[in-house]
């Protein structure tokens, strides 16, 4: 099963992703998460990728198309969910090529939708568990409100990622979304045009829901 899940940031995308992850215990690749691993460890990768992160700003395709062509190829024979990449219409291309290549079928693409000045608020709300990144916990939405300042989940330590609190780099990473000509809804139709003829399901879901209703309408339209 291979998957691509597309949504901004703050419509939910990691936490729906990781229930898609369960359901069919395939691979969870994100391939910011991927970043912060390389940049935690201090890799040269990391090093390079840093300045561009903590700007909003897109890693260049020479270091990001080949890490996460890599990453893929080594993952499990049950398949992936791919989440973060491609963002732009050249990354979109390549991804398409590669598949081809190693003859690898698509069976979902996932757009969650989100108006893009809701995207923006509940980013700067959003904190990370110290234990599972994708336990929903954000200071701006009632239903998912944190615990005091622990993860509502598990009462794990919570903290805001750099990236979240500066609203020029969340400006920028909006502006990379929403680019239908070229950015990553140019990414997401470019999939979306392929989808009846390479015989794959595009699934369009509603971002304004809670949780649970878009996990619903999600499962629903998943075999
Ligand atoms: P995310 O966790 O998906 O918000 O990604 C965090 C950051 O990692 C992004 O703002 C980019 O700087 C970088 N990044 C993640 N995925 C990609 C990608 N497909 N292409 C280029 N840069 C990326």
């Amino acid at each position: 099963m291979n998957i691509l899940i597309f949504g901004p940031n703050g419509s939910g995308k990691g936490t729906q992703g990781s229930l898609v992850k369960k359901k069919y215990d395939i691979d969870h690749i994100e391939s910011g998460a991927i970043f912060r691993k390389h940049i935690g460890g201090g890799t040269e990768l990391g090093l390079k990728a840093k300045a561009f992160i903590e700007k909003g700003e897109l890693v260049p395709d020479d270091i990001t198309i080949p890490m996460v062509l890599d990453v893929l190829k080594k993952s499990s024979s049950k398949g992936w969910l791919l989440d973060g990449f491609p963002r732009s219409i050249a990354q979109a291309e390549k991804l398409w090529d590669a598949l081809q290549k190693d003859g690898e079928k698509l069976d979902y693409v996932i757009e969650i939708k989100l108006p893009r000045e809701i995207a923006k608020a509940r980013i700067m709300g959003r904190r990370l568990c110290a234990n599972d990144p994708n336990h929903p916990n954000n200071v701006g939405i009632p239903a998912i409100a944190p615990n005091g300042d622990k993860c509502r989940v598990c009462g794990g330590d919570l903290s805001a990622r750099k990236d979240d609190l500066d609203e020029e780099a969340i400006n920028k990473r909006h502006n990379i979304y929403y680019n239908t000509e070229d950015g990553t809804l140019a990414a997401a139709y470019f999939y979306r045009d392929k989808a009846a003829e390479a015989g794959f399901k595009y699934i369009e879901l509603d971002g304004e829901g809670t949780i649970d209703e878009i996990k619903d309408t999600l499962i629903s339209q998943l075999a």
